[in-house]
């Protein structure tokens, strides 16, 4: 047995049981079952070691963020998980981090109900792939080009925890912005929920005022009016860093995870309901415009203001 099929090993676990996975890992390839009255929904990301992860880091965390990722684009889009295939290279056989970085990318997998189906193992610099696939009923998927002016906009959880954590520059202590950079919370019951609920929805990766500028110029370049005092912060954050910077960080940090959706007006009472049940923040932060221009306003000012194209500037 060489090195990469003990690696295969450690992810030789009982996979979830799927009905739509006929043949699972351990062939050529996976079989996958057509599901009639249902769309597949694929996504994948590429973690680089140095650029989305550093050495320092360790390898339970890089497991669970590699499937994580994933599963917050398919929650982005109402679907619900079913696989994964998963690409590993690795620059030498070191077998206490691939045994931590299988059982935290696994324990996610169960938590959520998604077979590994397949995957391949290489040598070089390392890296990590992952492409996940979903199921929604056929056209139910959440799209980022639904808005519609007067929506509400809403955020799930709290925003800059990830940001946060970076800028602070402490990796050795155990707390929630620690937990928001390392482990984020994929959104998919929240997904799945705002399935004929919300008109449009994205996760955050990129920071909110940009992926909400991606949701905005899709949705035939409309705006929005965002309050700032309603964005919702890490109390750690702001206890850290300050408020201001803990702000700018929750508008413009990235690695949030979270969801950011339109709501029609009249279906605010549906938010609710669903933020009790899921007990999860969701934050009405503002409304869709009809102009072209997202505007951040604090005590009535105008705090930062986003034009098609969407570069931001700081103002006060
Ligand atoms: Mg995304």
């Amino acid at each position: 047995m060489d090195e990469f099929e003990l690696v295969a090993r450690y992810f030789d676990h009982p996979q979830a049981e799927r009905n739509q996975v006929t043949l699972g890992i351990g062939d050529d390839g996976a079989v996958l079952a057509h599901m009639p009255g249902t769309e597949s929904v694929i996504v994948t990301d590429t973690l680089v070691c140095g650029t989305h992860f550093h050495k320092e880091h360790s390898a339970a965390s890089i497991g669970h963020r590699a499937l994580a990722v994933n599963l917050s684009d398919i929650a982005a889009m109402g679907a619900s998980a079913e696989w994964a295939t998963l690409n590993l290279t690795l620059p030498s056989f070191d077998e206490s981090w691939i045994e931590q970085f299988a059982a935290s990318l696994l324990a996610l997998a169960r938590r959520y109900d998604v077979a590994l189906v397949g995957g391949d193992t290489t040598r070089g610099p390392l890296s990590v792939t992952m492409t996940v696939g979903g199921r929604v009923n056929t056209g139910a998927a959440l799209r980022r080009n639904g808005a519609q002016p007067g929506d509400s906009i809403y955020v799930s959880g709290l925003l800059g925890g990830a940001a946060a954590a970076l800028e602070r520059d402490d990796v050795h202590s155990e707390d929630a912005l620690l937990d928001a950079l390392w482990y984020p919370q994929p959104r998919l019951a929240l997904g799945v929920a705002l399935v004929g609920l919300a008109h449009s929805a994205i996760d955050i990766s990129d920071g909110l005022l940009s992926d909400l500028g991606h949701v905005l110029h899709a949705s035939a370049n409309l705006g929005a009016d965002i309050d700032a005092a309603r964005i919702p912060l890490y109390p750690q954050a702001e206890r850290d860093l300050g408020h201001r910077r803990a702000l700018e960080l929750a508008l413009g940090g990235g690695d949030d995870y979270e969801l950011c959706f339109t709501v029609p007006t009249a279906r605010r009472g549906s938010v609710s309901v669903l933020e009790e049940e899921l007990a999860l923040p969701l934050t009405c932060i503002g409304e869709v415009t009809p102009s072209g221009a997202c505007h951040v306003r604090h005590n009535g000012r105008i705090l930062t203001e986003l034009v098609p194209g969407y570069r931001h500037t700081w103002s006060g």
